[in-house]
């Protein structure tokens, strides 16, 4: 048959028309397949990504302060510059086993201090853990005794190591090395607690022991779970509450950190301890708002991971364990979900787009 000749019959369709719109829809779905691809790797890597990241700062003949990412609760772990080392409260009981690993990574064997700022659970949780495992040469705590399981415990395990118990007392002070030391502001000792609280409060909160961390002309402040009736307190006791850092009282309760007292405090960084989507709503956004105002650099265990502060006594760095970019990709990735973000860019590319 001579090609030339042959002419397509109008039934059959052309097989050219609308290939050009075709190739392009194509194109435009790719690209989008190829951005949600992205994005999903890019999520998967930052949940998955090695947590094994060498230390970015010097420590080096530095006082060191770690506020471990312990979910819901609070541990902080002080090294001073010479090798000392202070734990204050060990998290949950489910974080048992990172506060250990977060000592034995840091090269801590035992602990000149341990303190319970109080006997809550989210506190002293990993403490008999600590005890069991590390020398403990001190313990710290309140006094006032609490009917808890886990605070007898906690109790039985010091009795049986024959760990130094001290109660906390205001004015106490402890001199670690190269002139860094550790002051208490609260409880007032000689069994004057604090008995009236806010409704709903609670006493052991109110009784938190709170210690001033100074080094040279650098200054931190770990205010357990205290709130406002504490800090009342301190304000008219007259103790030294200035300080660069302070770690936020009650993981950023609402009924803590109020604007006197940041006054008093004037801090320019913050640390608050708290768990991702904890049931508290922690921290409160009027405490983040306070802050703000204050205009107080704010950096949190459940968006940062563990927040390292380093000084020599004059200049203090902070570190976080997770930078500003991650945690804002990690807060969108909380707030859509990593699948509903997947979903939705595979929804937007199946759209009629190959129609004009
Ligand atoms: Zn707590």
């Amino acid at each position: 048959m001579n090609n030339e000749q042959w002419k397509r019959p109008k039934f059959l369709p052309d097989p050219l028309k609308g290939a050009g719109q075709k190739v392009k829809g194509l194109r435009v779905l790719f690209a989008i397949a190829l951005a949600a691809a992205i994005i999903f790797v890019g999520i998967y890597w930052l949940r998955h990504r090695p947590q094994q990241i060498p230390t970015p700062f010097v420590t080096q003949g530095r006082l060191q302060i770690y506020a471990l990412d312990v979910g819901q609760g609070d541990s902080a772990l002080i090294i001073t510059p010479e090798g000392k080392s202070v734990l204050i409260d060990a998290g949950p009981p489910q974080a048992a086993d990172e506060v250990a690993a977060a000592l034995r990574k840091r090269d801590v064997r035992s602990l000149d201090l341990a303190v319970a700022t109080h006997p809550h659970a989210d506190h002293i949780g990993g403490m008999r853990q600590v005890i069991e495992n590390f020398g403990v040469k001190n313990f710290l705590d309140s006094g006032k005794d609490y009917p808890s399981m886990e605070y007898k415990r906690m109790q039985l395990a010091i009795e049986e190591k024959g760990i130094k118990f001290i109660p906390a007392k205001k004015g106490m002070k402890f001199d670690l090395d190269s002139g860094v030391g550790l002051e208490v502001l609260n409880p007032q000792g000689n069994d004057q607690w604090i008995t009236e609280v806010r409704r709903g409060g609670s006493v052991e909160n109110a009784n938190s022991v709170v210690l001033r961390l100074g080094y040279g002309n650098f200054s931190m402040l770990f205010t357990g779970d205290a709130e406002t009736e504490t800090e009342d307190l301190m304000m008219k006791s007259g103790v030294p509450l200035r300080a660069q850092v302070l770690k936020v009282g009650h993981h950023g309760s609402r009924y803590a950190t109020s604007v006197r007292f940041l006054e008093a405090v004037a801090p320019e960084a913050a640390v608050i301890s708290c768990g991702a989507d904890n049931r508290y709503g922690h921290p409160a956004r009027q405490t983040l708002d306070r802050l703000l105002k204050a205009g107080v650099k704010v950096y949190r265990t459940d968006l940062n991971g563990d927040i390292a502060i380093v000084t020599d006594g004059n200049t203090f760095e902070i570190h976080p364990a997770r930078q500003s970019i991650q945690v804002a990709l990690a807060g969108f990735d909380r707030r859509f979900g990593h699948q509903r973000v997947f979903t939705m860019a595979l929804a937007i590319s199946r759209r009629p787009l190959l129609a004009r």
